[in-house]
């Protein structure tokens, strides 16, 4: 049974993962340089394949092919491909189905206006102006959230569980709650620690050119295959993968900031090494597609802060580094660069905040948006109880709007439930590097010496290759040996402080 229905699935699977990795080229396209006059008609090209997609997704004869894998692999291993397969694919097929069109067209149509009136309402820093799209979007996602509910299940379990699939609220809450306990002292400690620091030297002038050429030899070096990937410049970096052998990176570089671009090359390509270690063979398929938002942060986080920001990784990079800019670096120390490069201190805009404040700033929006989805919140009451949470996290709180509960565009997209998995990952990341460093030994003195290829190793073998065959959660506890535990992160923060 099994050997005549999974053919089947699979070349619906590859025909389908052609129309969206076509999607995704537009979209790449779009970012590195779409003429503006060209919008519209890609617009109307995207749509039109979006459809497609989505028909091919709930095909009822896909949902009979599964339901027949489903039932004929059901005493087979957990692990095995057909199985995962099953499991997987019929979860989303089920989702999908739960869903009636008109929400799903609703919540399209509201979100993608909901994104334009956000814009507009950052620039002019005018909350009541974005209010009722955002009304109306919190109000389609508890819609959503009750169509999409298991018995037992709360609304904002049901956000979580869409990306980090069996995470559910108590679990993350317990996680966070210890986090918060120990990340109290250690921003006050940094940040008395940072404040006696002399000026930056990461701030000045820096060629964009060399910094290109800089970022991409590293992002080279660390593993990142060029041969099956590029980097490109955009507005807004993302990584994305257009076929089983390709996939882009997009930073953004900054004249006046040198981290700017280089830490960003470094997590894109930290993502881009995670889809580059998915196996190609299964592309398109749960077994060959990431674990969760989660895991994929983790990649990008490990490369990004775990390897990039510490002192081994700059005892390597430091004399090359003045091999691209013999004037601006010259004088600086490699311990004054780290230092400047780990400097702590509590800000209001999260997207440029510090390794060790960070995760406060997506505690708050954990706290909110929980809250939005429980109904204990009013959506005209967030600005205030913003003000309030980041007095009582960060002790500082935004006068103007824009700086506060404006400042992100998820939830004009009607992404809530995504903003966990941004400190999920740091914490798997910590956790995973920890390992990696027992089971490798010496894993610092590698590094010094510019040897990359076993941590990746190490990261393909024991998360990549796996896919989607273990939640994320399971994963990491493969991985390392015990369950997700927030302490890893905290050593390594502690680091950084004292
Ligand atoms: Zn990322």
């Amino acid at each position: 049974m099994n050997d005549a229905v999974l053919p089947k699935i699979l070349e619906h699977v590859r025909q389908t993962s052609i129309l969206q990795s076509t999607m995704s080229m537009l979209e790449w396209d779009q970012n590195t340089g779409l003429p503006p006059q060209a919008a519209e008609y890609r617009a109307e090209q995207l749509t039109l394949l979006a459809g497609l997609v989505h028909q091919r997704q709930t095909d009822p004869v896909l949902g009979e092919w599964l339901d027949q894998l489903d039932a004929s692999s059901a005493h087979e291993d957990p692990a095995k491909p057909s199985r995962v397969i099953a499991r997987r694919m019929k979860r989303d097929f089920e989702r999908c189905r739960r869903l009636p069109q008109a929400l799903v067209e609703e919540l399209s149509h509201a979100t993608s206006i909901g994104q334009q009136v956000w814009v507009e309402s950052k620039l002019s820093d005018d909350y009541q102006r974005f209010l009722p799209q955002l009304k109306r979007i919190v109000e389609l996602k508890h819609q959503e959230a009750d169509c999409l509910a298991d018995p037992g299940q709360s609304r904002y379990d049901v956000m979580l569980d869409s990306y980090e699939e069996g995470a559910n609220c108590d679990q993350i809450q317990r996680i966070f709650s210890d986090l918060r306990q120990s990340l109290i002292p250690l921003i006050q400690e940094g940040s008395e620690r940072s404040a006696r620091f002399g000026p930056s030297v990461v701030e000045g002038h820096f060629p964009i050119a060399s910094q290109q050429r800089f970022s991409k030899w590293v992002a080279e070096r660390i593993g990142f295959d060029f041969q099956r990937g590029r980097l490109d410049q955009t507005e807004h970096p993302f990584c994305t993968t257009l076929g089983p052998h390709d996939h882009r990176i997009l930073t953004r570089f900054s004249t006046e900031s040198f981290s700017t671009g280089l830490y960003g090359v470094l997590h894109e390509a930290g993502h881009g090494m995670y889809e580059q270690g998915l196996d190609p063979q299964w592309y398109g398929t749960p077994v060959g597609s990431a674990a969760s938002l989660g895991i994929h942060e983790s990649q990008s986080r490990l490369w990004e802060n775990l390897v990039g920001l510490a002192k081994p990784f700059w005892t390597w990079a430091y004399p090359h580094l003045l091999d691209h800019f013999p004037t601006e670096f010259r004088g600086v120390s490699p311990e004054q660069l780290v230092q400047d490069l780990n400097r702590v201190q509590s800000s209001l805009i999260r997207i440029e905040a510090d390794e060790v404040t960070y995760n406060m700033h997506i505690l708050i929006r954990f706290e909110l948006e929980k809250q939005l989805m429980s109904q204990q919140l009013r959506v005209e009451d967030l600005p205030q109880a913003w003000r309030e949470q980041y007095r009582d996290y960060l002790g500082i709180s935004p006068t103007e709007d824009r700086t506060g509960v404006l400042q992100d565009v998820h939830w004009s997209a009607g992404l809530i439930g995504y903003f966990p998995t941004y400190t999920l990952g740091n914490i798997y990341a910590a956790q995973l590097y920890a390992a990696a460093d027992r089971q490798l030994g010496g894993l610092e003195s590698q590094i010094e010496r510019g040897e990359f290829q076993p941590l990746l190793k190490w990261l393909v073998e024991h998360v990549h290759r796996h896919g989607q065959t273990y939640l994320p959660m399971e994963l990491i506890e493969r991985a390392t040996g015990e369950p997700v535990d927030s302490r890893y992160l905290v050593e390594h923060l502690g680091t950084k402080c004292r």
